[in-house]
């Protein structure tokens, strides 16, 4: 018995509990239900359908429904799906600890509850983690928010953050973030990236600072933050090719700073279970059916690649629930053969770190890649020591965004698998 979990508090019984009402819960919820097997989903906020539920902003689904839908469309098609599989979802119910015995203790408006399930599916996403902004110098006064606090006031408060801003960071949420902004009625002074390419899309670049004329500075640091109650302004500076400032830096008067932080996998309950961790993405180290070392344990979505496109994290909950299906058909069962996949040259991590068969019946597998530097012209594959398993060619790769591979593999072999990734490092 865990700390909180009370031996004589009534328990719910189920076949399937699933922590996380996002993408990748609730397309794993829905693929079960449509299968025939019931489950809960539960999560912490007061609406179903995770972050593109918070995302006023097109760019999702393209993947999945073959058209670009707002955040809120996406999430209200995915629940609707969900309710016709008559999965049954509890919002406002924060699960605060769960055991080995996949039981789970969570507190919601109706007071503590205790669910213990057959196989249990952990989709609790990644969070934002502000660290960038404790790397800068100056004061900390008020006006300092991440993307996802943009996205909130943009979607549910309607409230600006303040009337000045300067966007830190280039990838896809901090491109989003400044059109969000302008409908708030607040003034994007620049957009500021270290590095020296654009973390983003080049595409949404297009869409979101080029037509309002933001300029987006690579290449460049704040060094300081100046103001007292309120940001009043920043000092910037231009980087040289080693990351020193060049030249005479220089000020931008604003009273808001969004940082986009680095996205980390909200793994708590993880750690709670002490299921093996991934040394890179930080999630849970998973099979080809996002089954962790744990059996009967499910971990996907951006809590096993934070954070990559809301249709990858839809994709990771229906083969979740394939997972689980079979898991539910053959709960004793052992692996017949079991294949570690390792990042090799160029390559950081990729996810699932192993492949477990159960039986003679293999399928193809989608891996997710991340890259160790930005390339152009990538060619990435996956060899044992004697053969090929699968090669692709893509035309950019970054570091913060994970590519695919397909592999065809042998349920015979269980040498370790080899992914690398080769291409020419650019800074562009
Ligand atoms: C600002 C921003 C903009 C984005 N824009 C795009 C875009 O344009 N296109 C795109 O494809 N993707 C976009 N994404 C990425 C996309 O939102 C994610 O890929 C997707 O939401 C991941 O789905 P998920 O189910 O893994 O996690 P989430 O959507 O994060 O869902 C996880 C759920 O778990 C719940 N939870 C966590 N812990 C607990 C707990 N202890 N108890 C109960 N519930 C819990 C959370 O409340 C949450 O609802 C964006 C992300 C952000 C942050």
């Amino acid at each position: 018995m865990s700390n909180l979990l009370d031996a004589n508090m009534p328990v719910q019984n189920m076949d399937v509990l699933i922590i996380g009402a996002g993408p990748a819960g609730l397309a794993c919820a829905a693929r079960l239900g449509e299968r025939g097997i019931a489950s809960v989903v539960l999560d912490r906020e007061p609406q179903p359908g995770g972050l593109p539920a918070q995302c006023e902003h097109a760019g999702f689904g393209l993947f999945t429904y073959k058209r670009l839908m707002r955040g809120r469309e996406f999430a209200a098609r995915l629940l609707q799906r969900a309710e016709r599989a008559n999965v049954n979802i509890h919002t406002n119910t924060t699960v605060l600890e769960v055991t080995d015995a996949r039981e789970a203790l969570a507190v919601s408006p109706n007071g503590l509850q205790r669910y213990r399930a057959r196989a249990l599916v952990l989709a609790t996403g990644c969070r934002e983690l502000p660290r960038s902004t404790l790397a800068v110098a100056g004061t900390r006064p008020a006006g300092i928010f991440n993307t996802g606090v943009v996205q909130r006031l943009h979607t549910f408060l309607h409230s600006a953050p303040g009337r000045q801003a300067v966007i830190v960071g280039s990838d896809d949420m901090s491109l989003m973030a400044a059109p969000s902004l302008i409908q708030l009625g607040v003034r994007v002074r620049a957009v500021l990236e270290e590095r020296p390419y654009r973390q983003g899309y080049l595409g949404l670049e297009w869409l979101t600072l080029r037509p309002r004329r933001i300029p987006l500075l690579l290449h460049h640091k704040i060094l300081e933050i100046r103001g007292g109650a309120r940001v009043q302004e920043i000092l910037v500076a231009r980087l040289d090719a080693n990351g020193a400032p060049r030249g005479e830096p220089f000020v931008i008067p604003c009273d808001t700073l969004i940082f986009s932080g680095e996205f980390v996998p909200e793994n708590v309950l993880a750690r709670q279970l002490n299921l093996a961790l991934d040394a890179h993405t930080r999630g849970p180290r998973v099979d080809q059916n996002f089954e962790t070392d744990v059996r009967g344990i499910f971990a996907c979505g951006n809590l096993v690649h934070a954070a990559d496109a809301a249709d990858h994290a839809l994709a990771d909950g229906e083969q979740t629930a394939r997972g689980v299906f079979d898991f539910l058909q053959r709960e004793h069962a052992e692996p017949q053969s079991v294949q570690q996949i390792l990042a090799g040259d160029g390559v950081r991590a990729v996810v699932p770190q192993c492949l477990r068969w159960y039986d003679a019946q293999c399928a193809p597998v989608h891996l997710a890649v991340r890259v160790s530097h930005a390339l152009w012209g990538v060619r990435v594959r996956a060899d044992t020591a004697e053969r090929n398993f699968g090669r692709a060619y893509t035309f950019a790769a970054k570091p913060h965004r994970s590519i695919y591979l397909k592999i065809s593999p042998n349920v015979s072999s269980d040498e370790p698998l080899r992914v690398s990734a080769h291409g020419r490092v650019t800074s562009d």
